[in-house]
C-alpha cells in the first residue's frame, strides 16, 4: 500500500518533468488528497499531452506483460502490435471515462414546471469489472420526477453521462451510485430512480462459467423511496419498455 504512494515532499516543476507521466499525475493527485481508484475520474490532474505519454507508458508495460506470458511478439505477426492496440483501447476507449472531463451538458430551467415521471432508457452500458478487467455489457433505465426548481437536461445527455461513468473499470453497485450522484447534483429532482441490468463476462469466460447470470442493481432516491405507487409505476413502465 504505502509503496504505491509517493512521499509528499516538495518537487519542483523541473523534477516533475523528469518523472514518467503516471508518476507526475499521481504526485499531483496525492498532493491534492484526491482518491484515484479505478472508477474515479482524474481528468483535472492531467495536463495537455500527458494522455499521449500515458499511452506510450502503458504500451511499453503491456509489451512486458506479453513477454512474461512467454508470447513471442516479434515472431508472431498476430501479437506484434497488440501492446499498442491494448494501450490505445484502455486510454482512448474502454477506460476513457477516467481521463477526460465530463461531456458538456446544458441544463435548462423547468419553465413548463413539468412534474410527471420521466423515464430514460434503455441506455446501453459498456464497462469492465475492476476485479478482472473483463467486459460488462448491459442497460440502464433512469426515472426522474422533476419539480419546478429542477434543471432539465436533453435526453441524449443522459446517455453521454452514462457512457462517461461506465467507461472506467467499475463495480456495478458503485457505478449506479456514481450515476445517481451525478444526476442528483445536476437535475435536482424530487425523485430519482436508476435500474441497471448487466452481463458480467468474468462470469462466463472464467470462474463459474455461468451463462445465465445477469446482475440487476437499483438506486431509489427521494420520492421513489417514500412513494410505493411511484416506484411501482416506474418499474411497470420499465418492464413494458423492456418487452
Ligand atoms: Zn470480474
Amino acid at each position: 500500500m504505502a509503496a504505491d504512494h509517493p512521499t509528499p515532499i516538495f518537487r519542483s516543476e523541473d523534477d516533475l518533468a523528469r518523472l514518467p507521466a503516471s508518476d507526475r499525475i499521481r504526485y499531483r493527485l496525492v498532493r491534492a488528497g484526491c482518491r484515484h481508484h479505478a472508477n474515479d475520474n482524474i481528468a483535472a490532474h492531467i495536463e495537455d499531452g500527458e494522455l499521449d505519454e500515458l499511452q506510450a507508458e502503458v504500451e511499453a508495460r503491456m509489451r512486458e506483460v506479453l513477454r512474461s506470458l512467454v508470447i513471442d511478439t516479434e515472431g508472431d505477426h498476430n501479437t506484434n502490435d497488440t501492446a499498442r492496440r491494448v494501450a490505445k483501447m484502455f486510454l482512448r476507449e474502454v477506460f476513457h471515462g477516467r481521463y477526460v472531463a465530463i461531456p458538456p451538458v446544458t441544463e435548462f430551467p423547468n419553465v413548463e414546471r413539468l412534474n410527471e415521471l420521466m423515464i430514460v432508457g434503455p441506455v446501453k452500458v459498456r464497462s469492465a469489472c475492476s476485479h478482472h478487467l473483463c467486459p460488462i455489457l448491459g442497460r440502464v433505465w433512469i426515472g426522474v420526477l422533476p419539480n419546478e426548481f429542477s434543471n432539465l437536461i436533453g435526453l441524449s445527455k443522459y446517455a453521454r453521462i452514462v457512457e462517461w461513468i461506465m467507461s472506467r473499470p467499475q463495480i456495478q453497485e458503485e457505478a449506479v451510485t456514481m450515476l445517481a450522484n451525478e444526476l442528483q447534483d445536476r437535475v435536482k429532482p424530487d425523485g430519482l430512480a436508476i435500474v441497471m441490468e448487466a452481463d458480467h463476462f468474468c462470469m462466463h469466460w472464467r470462474g463459474v462459467k455461468d451463462d445465465e447470470s445477469m446482475m440487476t442493481n437499483s438506486v431509489m432516491r427521494g420520492a421513489f423511496l417514500k412513494d410505493a405507487n411511484l416506484r411501482r409505476e416506474f418499474l411497470s413502465l420499465l418492464s413494458k419498455k423492456n418487452a
